[in-house]
């Protein structure tokens, strides 16, 4: 009896394992016809300095306007994605569309008395390891006379422990550019601190996940603290990600933190949104 209800649970399990994966490689499959089709577009949330004045980047976050299902969230169809050679194409289309936004910028706003916002592009670990994306930047940077300094890449921590050698010259590269190199999602990782001096990166991004509790976690507090000073003696910057209430803001202010991203300032929003934004700060200068 108990191997039959053994059986049993196998069958079951097996079979939500399968649809499981029915359902993935559909949707995977759909993400192919979906980058034909231009379902993909671009947000872009603005990254402030922490007191509030200026937005110093944006960050480029990717959509899917799925025509059945809405919206879909790259927390469900980037790691599929990178499971196959679609992050690949979709890696090169994020790119492209980035700097197609650059540049948009920059015909918008390049006579006027501001600095424009950077475009920080998120790269995945698999576009590190294929070893190719520092030629892409360059090819796309080039083909809209952009300057490396216009862009910010970011790479996880996750992805610095991969194929090292590797890796690291492509980060050589794209430094070599003109373009700094962010550390995204710092602290939830396997985190060395070798990693910022072995890596030419410019900044630290300290995840939500440090910020959620900040207000009443003392051990958050040191952590985050201590990430800041550090970093700040170090020259290097921090961007604070998630932010989400102004008791959190105070604090970062109290620790140094030179940048921040987050809810409270704002949300991811479309070009169009980000654009009326900008224009509307301008005409209050
Ligand atoms: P990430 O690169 O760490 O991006 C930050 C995420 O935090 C974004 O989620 C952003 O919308 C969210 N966020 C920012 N401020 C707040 C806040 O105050 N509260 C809350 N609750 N969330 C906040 P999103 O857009 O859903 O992206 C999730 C992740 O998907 C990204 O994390 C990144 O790992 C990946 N991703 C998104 N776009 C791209 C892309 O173009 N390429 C690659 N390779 N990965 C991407
Ligand atoms: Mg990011
Ligand atoms: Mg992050
Ligand atoms: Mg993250």
């Amino acid at each position: 009896k108990a191997k039959e209800a053994g059986r049993n649970t196998r069958d079951y399990f097996n079979e939500d394992m399968n649809e499981d994966s029915r359902k993935r490689s559909l949707l995977e499959q759909n993400m192919y016809k979906a980058l034909e089709r231009g379902e993909f577009y671009l947000v872009y949330q603005p990254i402030w300095s922490t007191d509030g004045q200026n937005i110093e980047s944006v960050e480029a976050l990717i959509r899917w306007l799925h025509p059945e299902r809405g919206t879909i969230s790259p927390l469900e169809f980037i790691p599929l994605a990178e499971e196959s050679a679609l992050i690949h194409s979709l890696g090169e289309w994020i790119i492209q569309e980035s700097c197609r936004f650059v540049k948009q910028l920059r015909t918008c706003f390049g006579e006027a008395p501001v600095e424009i916002p950077k475009v920080s592009i998120n790269i995945s670990s698999a576009q590190f390891l294929r070893g190719n994306v520092a030629d892409i930047l360059n090819r796309e940077l080039a083909a809209l006379s952009l300057n490396g300094t216009d862009i910010l890449v970011e790479i996880t921590e996750s992805a610095l422990m991969m194929d090292q050698k590797r890796i690291y010259s492509q980060l050589d590269n794209i430094v070599s550019q003109g373009i700094d190199i962010a550390i995204d999602d710092f602290g939830t990782g396997y985190s060395s601190l070798s990693y910022l001096k072995k890596y030419p990166v410019k900044r630290l991004k300290i995840d939500k996940s440090f910020i959620d509790d900040l207000v009443t976690d003392k051990d958050d507090q040191a952590l985050v603290s201590g990430i800041i000073s550090l970093a700040n003696s170090l020259s290097l910057k921090t961007i604070v990600e998630g932010v989400e209430t102004q008791e959190q803001l105070d604090i970062l202010r109290q620790y140094g933190s030179p940048m921040i991203q987050g809810y409270l300032l704002a949300k991811p929003m479309t070009d169009d949104l980000l654009l009326d934004l900008l224009k509307s700060r301008l005409a209050q200068v």
